[in-house]
């Protein structure tokens, strides 16, 4: 649905985007993951035809959408600066939206109503920040796009709106089958809510991954053995991390966890503790095997 393939933005000399490629599928909710000036909000403007970039290529259902009305219908853009007419209300830009987007929905309009819980003829520049990504975000659902963006949604809201927001997102990827893209700086804010993360780092996607994949398929394992751990068992483990608390063995390995304990069972240990890992720890256990900083990237 969104394929990006070496793209490069620089500003004056400076390579904002650096030869980043990435893919999403259509249905997917993909969390674009960085810390900031990594380049997220740059990609989402290019993705937007907002910047063009210097080189490479990036399209939305094969199409780049600059210059593009028909993809401006169906994509949804929230961005980290929004904008608003001045002495527009909620209702007045509903209106507006509804004469711009085909699919706008009046019904979808009033049963958020229930959800947002601001009266539409409140001026949208007197709310608060928190209180207009809402908005934003109310009436980008009710255009009924195929692909919507968030630039850093979740900036600014309080936990309920959070929820509020991340089951709204949910619930309309359920429906209708919405692609959408959230970037963020904080890898626990999305690992809830998306499907495939990609973890950003200056100007590049470092990892792209789909979290079904991930989970489940790398343990931390805690050991003990009388008279330390057997080669053996080393040897046929995918370690790839380790540390040793005293007589204790702490073990970060790839595979099954069935197969591992299996394997770890043969050697009579005396502790064999196997635990599951946060997402934020797989990510800085593969990061870290690929030679990247990654409390700079995650933390
Ligand atoms: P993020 O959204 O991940 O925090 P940005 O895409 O905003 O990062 O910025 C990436 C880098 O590009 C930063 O170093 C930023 O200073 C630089 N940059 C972004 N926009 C501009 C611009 N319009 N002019 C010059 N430099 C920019
Ligand atoms: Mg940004």
């Amino acid at each position: 649905m969104i394929n990006a393939t070496n793209v490069v933005k620089t500003f004056d000399g400076f390579r904002a985007l650096d030869g980043l490629s990435l893919h999403i599928d259509k249905g997917s909710v993909y969390g674009l993951i960085g810390p900031n000036g990594a380049g997220k909000t740059t990609f989402i403007k290019s993705l937007m035809g907002i910047y063009k970039q210097d080189e490479g290529i990036i399209s939305v259902d094969g199409e780049t959408v600059y210059n593009n009305p028909v993809s401006k219908q169906r994509i949804i853009y929230i961005s980290d600066e929004l904008y608003f007419f001045p002495t527009y209300s909620i209702l007045d830009m509903a209106k507006y939206y509804a004469g711009i987007y085909e699919n706008w929905s009046w019904e979808t309009f009033e049963n958020l109503k229930g959800v947002f819980k601001i009266d539409v003829k409140r001026k949208i520049r007197r709310l608060s920040k928190g209180m207009q990504k809402q908005v934003a975000f109310w009436l980008g659902i009710c255009t009924s796009p195929d692909v919507m963006v968030l630039d850093e949604p979740i900036d600014g809201l309080d936990p309920v709106m959070r929820r509020n927001t991340w089951s709204l997102v949910l619930q309309m990827v359920a429906d209708k089958g919405t692609t959408v893209l959230i970037s963020s700086h904080n890898l626990r804010e999305l690992e809830d809510v998306c499907d495939h993360v990609g973890i950003m780092h200056q100007g590049k996607i470092v990892m792209e991954k789909a979290l079904d994949d991930v989970k489940g398929n790398i343990h931390k394992l805690q050991l003990a053995f009388d008279g330390g751990m057997p080669l053996e068992l080393r040897n046929s483990l995918d370690i790839i991390h380790e540390e040793v608390f005293g007589s204790v063995e702490l073990l970060i390995v790839r595979g099954e966890d069935s197969e591992i304990a299996a394997k770890v069972n043969e050697y009579k240990p005396l502790v064999a503790d196997i635990l599951p890992l946060s997402l934020e720890e797989i990510f800085i256990y593969e990061l870290g095997g690929m030679g990247y900083e990654l409390e700079s990237i995650l933390l």
